[in-house]
């Protein structure tokens, strides 16, 4: 039945397990472990575990059990497995699947952490990591080989919001045999079709949107059974990362409301854009749902709208400082998808460890401001907006 059901059916349902009680809301079950009837029934556990047996919380528990459970079929992916963080899920998806001398390409345009890891752990370890312009579809054909793994980027990038054609580099990757993996965080469940595009792993920072009021860490990572149960499993229970039981009913509830916080910040999100751009004061304004996005066509046929997060360029470190110290109700910090609207200067935080080579090469320029859109009132946003721009 759930598998005909829409998407906001199955982010308030899917992956539901009821304890003897038949709560209502899902049950938190704050333990570690699980106990066996026999010595024989432990043994039988070890060796298989059937869909309702768990062993140690690092393998699995049954509140994350259900959040995995809801997020894949939300995802329309097979299975999942939920990590302590974003950041866990990326370098899972990754370590698990890849040894030395094997070939991945990425999308340069990632958030620092990514980058890290791809620039910084996997080389270490013998993998040959090949860097291109995710938006040029000719780099991706140039770069990708006969031998090539895999391939990973962001849908959308953090924070210079390109969008990355899931379709057409899922063709070219496929066409060698490589596996797409896709950090999907900027695209959120609400407007993701990844799997159907083609990504045969979509990896959420469960942080940003899905938990979408600033409370706890998370990550997943979606997949067929035989990737998650086969290579992600073995690797995750075996290193830490698991996501607590307690994050996991956090993540769930966060699931049921998501669809309205979504659709709700990124109408806002297009309104304060329009209005930005209109009032051309700010050197950029940056927004996938804006007509003068280069990506606006893509944008609209891979994920309808353009999303929760927007970025603008005042034209130096400077102004952008004086910019965001005008704010009223927007915050500085650096959280995505926050029911609290939030503002970040990528320079001088998030990608701060990037050269100033590098940063530019990406266009994360000294005046560039990352605006997260929450849910206050749209006026009230463009106000505290307009009163900062004219404060800069
Ligand atoms: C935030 C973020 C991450 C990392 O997630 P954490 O939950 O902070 O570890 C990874 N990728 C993208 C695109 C992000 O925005």
């Amino acid at each position: 039945m759930m598998k005909t059901w829409n998407k906001r059916t199955k982010a308030v349902h899917a992956g539901a397990r009821r304890s003897q009680y038949n709560e209502l809301s899902e049950a938190i079950y704050l333990t570690q472990g699980f106990v066996y009837e026999t010595a024989e029934d432990a043994e039988a556990r070890f060796i298989k575990s059937g869909e309702d047996e768990f062993i140690y919380a690092r393998y699995g528990n049954p509140t994350v059990a259900m959040f995995e459970d809801r997020i894949a079929a939300l995802e329309g992916a097979e299975d999942g497995f939920a990590t302590a963080s974003g950041m866990a899920a990326v370098n899972a998806a990754l370590m698990s699947m890849l040894r030395a001398g094997d070939h991945v390409v990425s999308a340069r345009a990632l958030f620092g952490s990514c980058l890290y890891i791809l620039e910084e752990v996997l080389t270490r370890f013998g993998v040959e990591v090949t860097f291109v312009d995710g938006t040029d579809l000719a780099a991706w054909e140039a770069a990708i080989r006969p031998d090539t793994k895999a391939v990973f980027f962001e849908s959308i990038s953090n924070p210079t919001l390109e969008v990355i054609d899931i379709k057409a580099v899922s063709t070219l990757a496929h066409a060698v045999g490589a596996i797409v993996i896709v950090d999907n965080v900027f695209a959120t469940p609400v407007f993701s079709d990844a799997v159907g595009q083609g990504a045969d792993v979509v990896v959420y920072s469960t942080t940003k949107h899905i938990d979408g009021q600033g409370r706890a860490l998370g990550g997943v990572i979606l997949g067929t059974k035989e990737f998650i149960r086969g290579t992600v499993e073995p690797y995750l229970k075996h290193t830490g990362g698991a996501m607590s039981p307690f994050t996991a009913w956090i993540m769930l509830k966060g699931l049921e409301t998501m669809d309205l916080r979504v659709r709700a910040q990124t109408a806002s999100a297009l309104l304060i854009a329009t209005a930005l751009e209109a009032d051309g004061i700010l050197q950029n304004v940056i927004y996938p749902g804006l007509a003068s996005h280069p990506q606006y066509d893509l944008t609209k046929a891979q994920m309808g709208l353009g999303g929760t997060v927007l970025s603008i360029d005042t034209g130096s470190q400077a102004a952008a400082f004086k910019l965001l110290n005008a704010l009223d109700i927007i915050t500085i910090s650096n959280n995505l998808g926050d029911a609290k609207s939030i503002a970040t200067h990528p320079a001088t935080t998030t990608h701060q460890r990037l050269s100033d080579d590098v940063k530019a090469m990406l266009g994360i320029t000294p005046g560039l401001i990352r605006l997260s859109v929450g849910l206050e009132d749209t006026d009230d946003l463009i106000a505290d907006l307009r009163g900062a721009v004219a404060a800069q």
